[in-house]
């Protein structure tokens, strides 16, 4: 015995595995790969369940009044000939062993009221596999029975719904098995009218009449041998359910002693009970089968080569499994992992750092030199009295400016390039670490320059407030948290360079391990931090009493603390071009011009526009009210200026803007006083220090770094480096299921669909080495028995 059927179902079976995971609309051919079933069609209530269950010899499908045939049910029996065990299988449930029959009779219940009553039917087929030793190997449909009137729940168009569903069923190579209920005249069976429509020859076609019993067996006789709707394969008669011997008496008849009890059964040709019904349906079944070997394997090659095909030109023949891919994905990322770590060391760690504390140099400096108008004699070296003398008019004016230059400044190239800017080059940049304002003013030299008098009557009084305004600015870099700052400017710096290498191809398909890298990167991070910050506080504790300079130390910060100016006055000059581009020239130049007078009269321009808009509106209601002629020449107010006039013709916006760009060519001209200053031979050594805080600063920052360095280095950087392979290892590599790693590689697209045709190309080669395999044996059956 060749077990065509068995072998047959095993292919689809396989088959039905690959269609599911190629439903992408990948390819449209997968119908040509269907080999033939039995599909049980009829009216509701004309017996088909039973017969089903008949054929199965167990009672698995659900009974009830409320159309419990919802979707189809495609039923795969598989005889176990070296088992007892019977038992059922729901594999799109994950079901593989379902022994109690009951249950699975409730579980096809649930999977059919999964369809709303409203619905009623649904094309979404239930597969449900029945392995036995007492079953063939058969393959059926259970469809919803055809009704003949909805009742007043159903939707009106669910007659038309389950014939167009059976239809598609009908269609070749199927074989119909049309159940028809003795005690219904042939001539209204929906069943025969089916088979008609599809299979007009009555090839394929088993007719199975139920309900023998309820007939005389006379009558039953002359329905199996009619004439009317000849069938090639014949009509059956079969009995499912027990028959009282007679009415009245609790004495039951099999359907064998049934048959038995009444000779008129026994009339040759014609075919009754299920037994015949089942030997039939293996026979025609396997018939179907072979004929359609030939065709089913020339749909596999076709198959199997396009899929090649399409290997070969989307991938190249690449090869690639789920755990290969993941393989490559986390090794990728350790790469990145690792050349981020040779290329970030100590000294790079140190340049971050160090550039950070520089950029707080400049902002102590801005906030308790620069903006201070006594900086012009600091820088020229006369009193600060005489200085103030100079300045004294305009330190009333300046305190009136609504910002400071460097808010602004920042303010102005903020909007483009925010790590084009000195400060830290990652997020969480405190602002004004110090926390205490240097008072917003802001200075202008314009009254002191060109005309500075050499150094005079300078005082011990001078250089008491120097040298305590160095001692505020050393504080305010030494005391505002170095520790937590640094620390968490590595912190920040690590988990962007982090992210960036999850945030590259292949990661960016998987958010789940992305989001897990940076989990246990910061869980690293976090468990270090504190005891980094504690660590760097301690080791710079002593500079916040005393800094000790030594002059070579001094000669470096010299020429760094130039360059860090220079790089001030750069920021200016991107500012000033900023503020200039896409304003008419002409009226900011006039806008300046008003400024400054503004400025110089103590007034604010912005505040004088609205106040002349607010009279003029005024004005104008008076006169509209009134209408009176005493008025009329009276249009301006005896107080109005020309000047105010003036600033009316300009925005606020621009009147702002012009302020703007007076208040950093005053921070430039500062600037380049200091960096004058910087350079000069009073600076070129620590014992002056006091005139020189933009280098004393920096010395003390280059301390600071240095130090906060070594602990941050040891106490997180390296930890880091060491935690970070192995976390990634446990995290995501060790103990993965072959689940969840398909499920990783499928999240990528490309991979999905590689590894989806590269398991289909595998499931066509078994099965075309299955087919062909068949094939053989058959041609052999056919040249040993040529009238088989
Ligand atoms: P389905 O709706 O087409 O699936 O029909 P069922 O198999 O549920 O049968 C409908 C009714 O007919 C049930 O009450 C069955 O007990 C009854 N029935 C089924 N087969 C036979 C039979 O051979 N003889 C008799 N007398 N009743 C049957």
């Amino acid at each position: 015995l060749m077990e065509l059927t068995k072998k047959l179902l095993e292919i689809q079976t396989i088959l039905k595995t690959m269609q599911q995971s190629g439903d992408d609309g990948s390819n449209g051919s997968s119908s040509a790969l269907q080999l033939p079933s039995i599909v049980v069609v009829g009216s509701q209530s004309s017996g088909k369940s039973s017969v089903l269950e008949a054929i199965v010899g167990q009672e698995f499908l659900p009974k009830g009044n409320n159309m419990v045939t919802r979707r189809p049910i495609e039923l795969t029996l598989i005889n176990t000939p070296d088992s007892d065990e019977e038992y059922g299988a729901f594999p799109q449930l994950g079901m593989d062993h379902v022994g109690d029959f009951r249950q699975i009779q409730r579980t096809l219940y649930d999977l059919n009221m999964s369809v709303s009553d409203a619905e009623c039917v649904s094309d979404k087929p239930i597969e449900l596999r029945i392995y036995s030793p007492h079953v063939p190997d058969l393959r059926l449909v259970d469809l919803p029975g055809y009704i003949q009137v909805v009742n007043r729940k159903q939707p009106p168009e669910l007659r038309q719904k389950i014939r167009d569903l059976c239809e598609g069923y009908l269609k070749q190579p199927n074989i119909i098995l049309a159940v028809c209920a003795a005690d219904v005249d042939l001539a209204n069976s929906e069943a025969l009218k089916a088979s008609r429509r599809n299979d007009p020859l009555g090839m394929r076609t088993i007719g199975v009449i139920t309900k023998i019993d309820t007939t005389a067996p006379a009558a039953a006789t002359s329905i199996l041998t009619q004439n009317d709707y000849p069938l090639h394969l014949g009509y059956i008669g079969v009995v499912c359910r027990p028959v009282r011997e007679t009415p009245g008496r609790d004495v039951m008849l099999s359907e064998a002693q049934y048959f038995g009890r009444h000779p008129e059964f026994r009339q040759p040709g014609l075919q009754v009970g299920v037994g015949t019904l089942r030997r039939k349906l293996v026979r025609v079944l396997e018939d179907s089968m072979r004929r359609s070997l030939s065709n089913l394997t020339d749909a596999v090659r076709s198959e199997l080569e396009e899929t090649k095909y399409q290997i070969k030109v989307h991938y190249n023949d690449e090869r690639v499994s789920p755990e290969s891919y993941m393989a490559e994905s986390l090794d990728a990322l350790k790469q990145r992992f690792k050349t981020f770590q040779t290329q970030f060391g100590k000294p790079q760690l140190r340049a971050e750092v160090q550039h950070w504390l520089e950029s707080r140099v400049m902002d102590v400096c801005a906030e308790l030199y620069w903006s201070d108008p006594a900086v012009v004699a600091l820088s020229t070296r006369v009193t600060r009295s005489r200085a103030a003398g100079w300045w004294a008019d305009i330190r009333t004016r300046a305190a009136q400016a609504a910002q400071a230059a460097t808010g602004v400044i920042s303010e102005i190239l903020a909007a483009d390039t925010a790590k084009e800017q000195r400060g830290p080059r990652l997020g969480g940049k405190p602002t004004g670490i110090s926390g205490e304002s240097a008072g917003g003013s802001r200075g202008n030299t314009s009254g002191g320059q060109g005309t500075a008098p050499v150094a005079r009557e300078w005082s011990d009084v001078d250089d008491a407030y120097w040298d305590h305004q160095l001692d505020r600015a050393a504080a305010l870099l030494t005391k505002s948290g170095v520790g937590r700052w640094t620390t968490q400017l590595v912190v920040d710096l690590l988990m962007d360079n982090v992210t960036s290498m999850v945030d590259a191809e292949p990661f960016i398909h998987h958010p789940d391990t992305r989001t897990a890298v940076l989990n246990f990167s910061h869980a690293i991070l976090r468990s270090k931090y504190h005891s980094t910050v504690d660590q760097v506080e301690n080791t710079i504790k002593p500079f916040k009493y005393e800094v000790e300079v030594e002059p070579h130390e001094w000669k470096k910060a010299q020429k760094r603390s130039g360059t860090l100016v220079d790089n001030e006055i750069r920021l200016c000059r991107q500012a000033l071009v900023k503020l200039r581009t896409n304003v008419p020239r002409k009226q900011l130049q006039q806008a300046i011009q008003l400024a400054r007078t503004a400025e110089k009269r103590g007034i604010d321009p912005v505040s004088i526009h609205a106040e002349l808009i607010r009279r003029n509106a005024e004005q104008a209601a008076e006169t509209e009210g009134a209408g009176n002629a005493e008025h009329e020449g009276a249009t301006l107010e005896p107080q109005t200026t020309s000047d105010e006039l003036s600033y009316a013709q300009h925005s606020p916006r621009m009147l702002r803007r012009a302020q703007q760009v007076l208040m950093i060519q005053d921070r430039l001209n500062i600037l380049h006083m200091r960096r004058k200053a910087l350079a000069s031979t009073s600076c070129a050594s620590p014992d002056n220090k006091r005139l020189c805080p933009e280098i004393f600063l920096d010395v003390v920052a280059e301390k600071l770094s240095y130090n906060a360095v070594l602990f941050i280095n040891y106490e997180l950087l390296q930890d880091f480096f060491f935690q970070f392979p192995r976390e990634l290892d446990s995290n995501l590599y060790y103990g993965k299921t072959l689940q969840q790693t398909r499920e990783f590689a499928s999240q990528n697209p490309r991979v999905g669909k590689q590894l989806q045709l590269l398991e289909r190309r595998q499931k066509l080669e078994v099965v075309m080495t299955r087919l062909q395999e068949l094939m053989r044996q058959q041609a052999q059956q056919a040249s040993s028995e040529p009238y088989g």
